[in-house]
């Protein structure tokens, strides 16, 4: 017998979008000068808002005003100080969180219960975190005399706005620097909500700027010559673009960038718990993020079991309204990313691997994709080998742990990795060889503000969260 859900949708009561939103420039609420762009939600296609757009004048304004508040106030405030705002910014965001969680589900089309019980808890974390270390870093390990570096422009991706957006900007207060950021153009509610969070924390105007708009808005913010560090978060292309653009200034750069993950289970993993870190590694979020499980690795002698049992555990899968509780796969997040994808599971099929999802009913509105897993994949195929950014696991299989680390690290890509063993020898062994930046051990997708995360190869450099985030807005050099 199968127990039915009865709808539990959350309510939208609780969030009030403006019908048209400004950009935040030196702590006020200000037009833009470009065409105002709309947003809308990915699960019905319904208009949400319409966004300012900024253009030069308006990102030449935002620079102008991190620079005033970071000669004027910022750097100048004590590590204590800083600290304070950032706790109360933490606080807030606890404080709004459902607000926070309905409007980015709205404006994502991500399930309700992830940015609930994921996004929205980790990004308060990443402030807490931060605050914690503002007056403690000159015992972070960079010197006696940490300086700050000065404005940071900060570009972030859709699968995780306001997430991101902390990743971000808590590490780049905590350290005494002051920010021009540009959320994704078909996300920025929650990052405009987070601008009124900072107003309500009296944070001093211009230490937080923010501008919306494409990606020209982020192309001229990267350029602009007083911007002394940049920190992208996106595609690969598009941070190879950036690299290019700011290449021979003095500005200091950090790429997050894309990922084709390696999810590793060797035959004496517990495989129901595998299976489960298989569905949270390549199905959560709707496999809309950059370190996802989204190559499964199986030795061979369980691999027909396994995937039997993951089987059985996608058609419990539920597929629907973002915002009800009982969600699993939400929407996704653009017409263009789910163009992406089908094009992308089409040339699996065209390539011959075998193409396999479970029944579920696909809303008539919206963005949708089934959860689908390709097997027969080699590791020719596109599907191994480029990023799908959606919810599709290519299925490959090995026979020895060689093999297992010649498979995972054949890509261009080396973000993350998940081993599945019961032997700790082996999790050690494998980690060591496997070229990822961050590797999970019979687990999947855990962020901790206090864990380093970042990549290497075509994943991009440097470091964030950790005491090694911090390092990317720091120097030990006097700065002007
Ligand atoms: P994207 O590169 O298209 O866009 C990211 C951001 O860059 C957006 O705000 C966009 O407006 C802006 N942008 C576009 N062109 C620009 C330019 N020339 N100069 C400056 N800014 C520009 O990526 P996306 O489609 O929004 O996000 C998906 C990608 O992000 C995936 O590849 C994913 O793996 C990656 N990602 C990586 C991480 C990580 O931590 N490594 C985290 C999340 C997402």
């Amino acid at each position: 017998m199968t127990f039915q859900y009865a709808p539990a949708p959350e309510s939208t009561a609780i969030v009030n979008i403006n019908s048209s939103n400004d950009l935040f420039i030196n702590g006020e609420f200000t037009p833009g000068h470009g065409n105002p762009f709309k947003t809308i939600n990915p699960a019905t296609e319904e208009v949400l808002a319409e966004i300012a757009h900024a253009n030069e004048e308006d990102v030449n304004s935002a620079v102008m005003a991190a620079r005033k508040a970071y000669d004027k106030t910022w750097s100048k405030m004590s590590g204590r100080d800083r600290g304070k705002y950032l706790f109360r910014i933490a606080r807030l965001i606890q404080e709004r969180s459902r607000e926070l969680a309905v409007l980015e589900t709205l404006d994502n089309g991500k399930p309700i219960r992830e940015s609930r019980d994921v996004d929205i808890p980790i990004a308060a974390a990443h402030f807490f975190y931060h605050a914690g270390w503002a007056d403690k870093l000159e015992f972070a390990g960079y010197g006696d005399n940490p300086r700050p570096l000065g404005v940071v422009a900060q570009v972030i991706p859709w699968n995780f706005p306001l997430l991101m957006l902390a990743w971000k900007i808590a590490p780049a207060l905590a350290t005494g620097n002051t920010v021009v950021l540009k959320p994704a153009e078909t996300t920025s509610l929650t990052a405009l909500l987070f601008a009124e969070i900072c107003q309500q924390a009296d944070l001093p105007p211009g230490v937080v700027n923010i501008i919306t708009g494409a990606g020209e808005t982020g192309r001229m913010l990267v350029e602009h010559p007083d911007v002394n560090k940049v920190a992208f978060t996106g595609s690969t292309a598009v941070g190879q673009a950036i690299q290019r653009q700011i290449a021979g200034t003095h500005k200091r750069l950090t790429l997050e960038l894309g990922g084709k993950a390696a999810n590793i289970v060797f035959d004496d993993a517990p495989i129901d718990q595998a299976v489960e870190g298989i569905v949270n590694g390549i199905f959560f979020n709707q496999g809309h993020v950059c370190c996802a499980g989204s190559r499964l690795l199986l030795q061979e002698s369980i691999a027909e079991q396994t995937i039997d049992s993951l089987k059985r555990r996608l058609v419990t899968l539920r597929l629907g309204d973002p915002l009800d509780k009982n969600t699993d796969i939400g929407a996704i997040n653009s017409r263009e990313q789910l163009d992406r994808i089908i094009d992308l599971t089409k040339s699996g099929e065209d390539e011959g691997a075998q193409r396999w999802s479970p029944d579920c009913v696909i809303p008539q509105k919206g963005f949708w994709f089934a959860p689908t897993v390709f097997t027969n994949v080699t590791q020719a195929h596109r599907i191994a080998r480029e990023e799908i950014f959606g919810p599709v696991l290519s299925v490959l299989t090995f026979r020895t742990p060689d093999e297992a680390i010649e498979k995972a690290n054949n890509t261009a890509y080396g973000l993350s990795a998940g081993i599945w063993t019961e032997k700790g020898s082996r999790i050690l062994a494998m980690a060591n060889k496997v070229r990822a930046g961050v590797v999970w051990a019979n687990t999947f997708n855990r962020f901790d503000p206090t864990s380093p995360f970042g990549g290497y190869k075509e994943s991009g450099f440097g470091r964030e969260g950790g005491v090694q985030g911090l390092g990317a807005y720091l120097t030990s050099e006097e700065t002007s």
